[in-house]
């Protein structure tokens, strides 16, 4: 591919037709605008998952990478911050529709797999994008992923943050320029002990950043080779760990799953995906979901 850039918006027709042809593939790249600490740029979330998206699509060598969507589940009760609908609502109006008539009109438009990455991880989004992924992966018949950034990483010690450590590095790493570690210093919140600031680094950033594009890339090519097996032990392994999301934060809280990846070492999910290892992301989800 000769092309210089993923980005569907800036693409010449012929462009994004020499895309096309590469690798029929579209990234979706989901965040918001949300306070990240007087440290981070207001966008951190929709802007690390673009950028992720634009390097991997380079990576793989095709594909195109649709503009990021802005808004979804949640966000903090902050200044400057967009909260769509309310982290802890039951349904949703809004994100669920506006993603699956995108995938509908990706699929119109030809593309053969869609990878939906929020960068924005409220446990509702992450719930929502999932079953987005998982359903439209049975109504178009075509594997579309929907995941946040950081369960790719989460194998390499990145294990998902709010403008902590993790998060702070990765756009230190993607975009240098709109991270301003000093400023931390004014923040009473994040700033309050030095973690973050002597935590955070664009070398860490480039670590989880690298895995993370390197496996995108993977799975865009990989993906359009599933065929309806591999497509149908997906749904089930995407559907597993939903359901252990959405039982345990009825029984328990809305973290409850999440914790249990974190004290049980499960950390595999990226790795697992890669390797179409559907049965293992299944067992993961029991164990998500066994409560003590
Ligand atoms: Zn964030």
């Amino acid at each position: 591919m000769n092309i210089d850039t993923a980005q569907w918006e800036r693409m010449l027709p012929t462009e994004f037709r020499e895309a096309v042809d590469a690798l029929p593939v579209v990234f979706l790249p989901l965040g918001t605008v949300e306070w990240h600490g007087e440290h981070n740029a207001l966008g951190l979330d929709s802007l690390k998952a673009h950028e992720l998206c634009v390097r991997a699509a380079k990576l793989a060598g095709g594909g195109v990478v649709h503009p990021a969507v802005y808004g979804g589940m949640g966000g903090l009760d902050k200044p400057a911050t967009v909260v769509m609908e309310p982290e802890l609502a039951w349904e949703n109006t809004l994100l669920r529709p506006w993603l699956e008539q995108l995938c509908y009109e990706f699929h119109r438009q030809g593309f053969k797999a869609i990878i939906i990455l929020t960068g924005h991880y409220g446990h509702n989004q992450q719930i929502v994008v999932r079953e987005v992924g998982a359903r439209m992966t049975e109504r178009l018949q075509i594997p579309v992923l929907g995941t946040p950034e950081y369960w790719l990483a989460h194998d390499a010690g990145y294990l998902g943050d709010h403008a902590g450590i993790g998060e702070t590095s990765l756009l230190w790493f993607l975009h240098p320029e709109l991270v301003a570690i000093d400023r931390i210093r004014q923040d009473p919140e994040y700033g309050a002990t030095d973690m973050i600031e002597r935590g955070s680094s664009p070398e860490l950033g480039k670590q989880y950043a690298d895995l993370i594009i390197s496996r995108l890339a993977s799975l865009a090519q990989s993906m359009l080779l599933w065929n309806d097996t591999t497509r149908v032990a997906f749904v089930r392994a995407e559907r597993a760990l939903i359901s252990a999301q959405v039982k345990c934060w009825r029984i328990a809280d809305p973290w409850a799953a999440w914790r249990k990846l974190i004290t049980q070492g499960l950390t595999q999910y990226g790795r697992l995906l890669i390797e179409r290892r559907f049965s293992e992301i299944e067992q993961m989800a029991e164990q998500m979901q066994e409560l003590s």
